[in-house]
């Protein structure tokens, strides 16, 4: 597998061509942003520590009938993934109250969702990524109705599969973030999931392992990551395939 040319450069992330049209690289850098990129910091290991928790959770998701773009690990910081067209919609479900939603609806954090709540936003940092609703996606083509619904299937199928194995290390998956891509006609869940792009809460103290460690300035943030590999058994100390 030859690397070749960047083809992007995201706030956490960084695409490469391989000589396989079909396939890239992602390499998953320290880099850490909060509030639109506003806010970036370098924090050791981040990378390779959501490079490995990324490979671990996409193939529970995959075991679970989840189609993903995960390929294989490549290196501590690479993984070899299905070139996708990116649905520029974020998809975020919620089975606890926090961030956005508590500021939107005056919810106070903590709050259980039943059944857990789906929301749709737009991928666009300059417009800070505003929410929308399926109307939106139809009126704007961003997705057809079909892959609307595959995405919303797919996004509650791993609510129920990622909720049971961070409960099993003693975690509450409070809330995450999904994105989905087309690779040749099929809807296929892309980008990562990592604690940059979820809230996890310890079951016991509700203390806060995720990226909102980063966001409130709680430190240790890195640190919480793994923590949280370490009780789910993901294997940080190899590095290769
Ligand atoms: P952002 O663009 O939000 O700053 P990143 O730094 O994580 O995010 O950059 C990764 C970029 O790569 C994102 O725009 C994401 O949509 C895109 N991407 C993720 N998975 C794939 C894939 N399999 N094929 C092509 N692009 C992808
Ligand atoms: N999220 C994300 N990327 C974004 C926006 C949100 O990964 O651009 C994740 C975030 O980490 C959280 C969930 O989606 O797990 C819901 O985020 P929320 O809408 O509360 O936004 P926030 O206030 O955290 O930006």
């Amino acid at each position: 597998m030859q690397k070749l040319a960047e083809l992007y450069s995201g706030k956490a992330k960084t695409v490469y061509a391989t000589d396989d049209a079909d396939r890239v690289i992602m390499h998953f850098r320290d880099d850490t942003s909060a509030f639109d990129g506003q806010k970036i910091v370098q924090l050791a290991r981040k990378g390779m520590v959501n490079n490995k928790f990324n490979a671990f959770i996409m193939g529970k998701l995959a075991e679970a009938g989840v189609p993903t773009h995960f390929d294989r690990l490549l290196s501590d910081n690479e993984s070899l993934v299905k070139k996708l067209e990116m649905i520029p919609i974020e998809c975020v479900v919620r089975n606890i109250a926090a961030g956005s939603l508590c500021k939107r609806l005056g919810t106070p954090e903590g709050t259980e969702l039943s059944p857990a709540t789906l929301e749709f936003f737009l991928k666009n940092d300059a417009l800070h990524d505003p929410m929308i609703n399926e109307y939106h996606i139809r009126s704007f083509n961003w997705a057809t109705d079909a892959e609307v619904e595959r995405m919303k299937d797919l996004t509650f199928r791993a609510n129920y599969v990622l909720k049971t194995i961070f409960l099993e290390a003693d975690i509450l998956l409070v809330d995450y973030k999904l994105e989905f891509g087309r690779f040749h006609g099929e809807v296929v869940l892309g980008d990562e999931f990592s604690p940059d792009g979820c809230r996890l809460w310890d079951a016991a103290t509700r203390k806060k392992l995720d990226k909102d460690r980063f966001r409130q300035d709680l430190g240790n943030v890195i640190e919480a990551y793994e923590e949280v590999a370490r009780r789910l058994g993901v294997d940080l100390t190899s590095s290769a395939p």
